[in-house]
């Protein structure tokens, strides 16, 4: 199979919703990473996802629809505070998991009785699920495990071959997968760290909790238990604190042949003068934008990919070491 490319426009946008309709996958951009989508309802759309790649069979999809979609024809809204969480981060890079109506095929929720829904604010996301007005589930469009791709180059490096069309939508500006958030209790609950914090949750509910993956726990979220994020070279992952030894192992790596880089926020950045860098930016907001690219950027260049961690985990910090530690940690 050949794969394109093509930029977002209103062909594109059609020759995308006929491949859907066909039972195909796309590889499409959002604001958070590029999805592989297929129509949710179509079970055997959804098991090409799996296959394509290579995804654990429990771990289930997130289905996105566009801004006017009626959410409830997909999910039951059972707490009022939902709804104030819809109006205040919808469109936007916020999950919400609720009871699932059942329109959603069981493939893509791995026979749960969940459903993680999604509006992305992607203009040309919107343009698509608007086009198509069905719900498409879209994990992200990397082969199971590799960092996740944040420009359509970085989608055709991975599925080249295996899925005809990948829409370019620019680099993703937000550049870390949603905020993934229980809503079916009376309080909410985090799965997974995103843009979307607990500091902006709490701002509206009031409260919100913090799942705990312990090993061996049944986790409520089972993407989260896998490694993941991995680029394709040898990786560590330094605390701010333990700058010395990252340069020791720099300085082992450069002794022995090879190319290291480190991979930082612009201020620590200062202290490995002279050495390779793979330079984050400096707000949170920067780092989370540059840190797929820099780390599939190091995968091409590096033997190893030195990380230094964030200076808290407050905040959009707590996505982005979520990230470091399963990528280089
Ligand atoms: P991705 O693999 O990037 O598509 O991320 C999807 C994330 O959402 C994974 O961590 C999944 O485990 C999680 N997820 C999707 N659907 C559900 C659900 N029904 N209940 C809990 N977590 C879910
Ligand atoms: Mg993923």
């Amino acid at each position: 199979m050949q794969t394109k490319i093509l930029p977002v426009n209103v062909e594109s946008v059609e020759k995308a919703k006929q491949i859907w309709l066909d039972g195909g996958l796309i590889g499409m951009p959002t604001e958070t990473v590029y999805g592989l989508g297929a129509v949710a309802t179509n079970p055997e759309a959804v098991k090409k996802i799996f296959e394509v790649k290579g995804r654990p069979s429990d771990n289930p999809l997130i289905a996105h629809v566009h801004k006017d979609y009626n959410l409830d024809t997909l999910v039951y809204v059972e707490h009022d505070y939902v709804n104030n969480l819809i109006k205040a981060f919808m469109p936007g890079p916020l999950t919400l998991v609720m009871k699932s109506k059942g329109v959603v095929c069981s493939e893509a929720v791995c026979g749960g009785d969940t459903l993680a829904v999604r509006m992305p604010s992607h203009v040309g996301c919107q343009q698509l699920l608007k086009a198509v007005d069905m719900p498409i589930v879209a994990p992200s469009a990397n082969i199971s495990k590799h960092t996740s791709p944040v420009t359509a180059m970085h989608v055709y490096n991975d599925l080249n071959g295996k899925i005809p069309l990948i829409l370019d939508g620019g680099k993703c500006s937000g550049g870390i997968e949603s905020t993934v958030l229980d809503v079916t209790e009376s309080v909410p609950r985090i799965l997974r760290a995103g843009l979307i914090t607990k500091e902006m949750i709490e701002s509206i509910t009031g409260e919100c909790l913090i799942a705990e993956h312990k090993e061996g726990d049944k986790v409520k979220s089972p993407g989260v238990k896998y490694r993941h994020y991995r680029p394709k070279c040898e990786t560590a992952l330094f605390s701010e604190e333990q700058i010395e030894k990252a340069i020791e192992l720099y300085n082992e790596y450069e002794n022995a042949g090879k190319t290291p880089y480190i991979m930082c926020r612009t201020t620590v950045s200062k202290a490995f003068d002279g050495k390779n860098i793979l330079d984050l930016g400096e707000t949170p907001e920067q780092i989370a934008y540059n840190l797929y690219d820099k780390l599939l950027e190091g995968e091409t260049k590096a033997q190893i990919i030195i990380a230094i961690s964030m200076p808290s985990e407050k905040g959009v910090y707590m996505g982005i070491m979520n990230r470091l530690r399963k990528s280089c940690g």
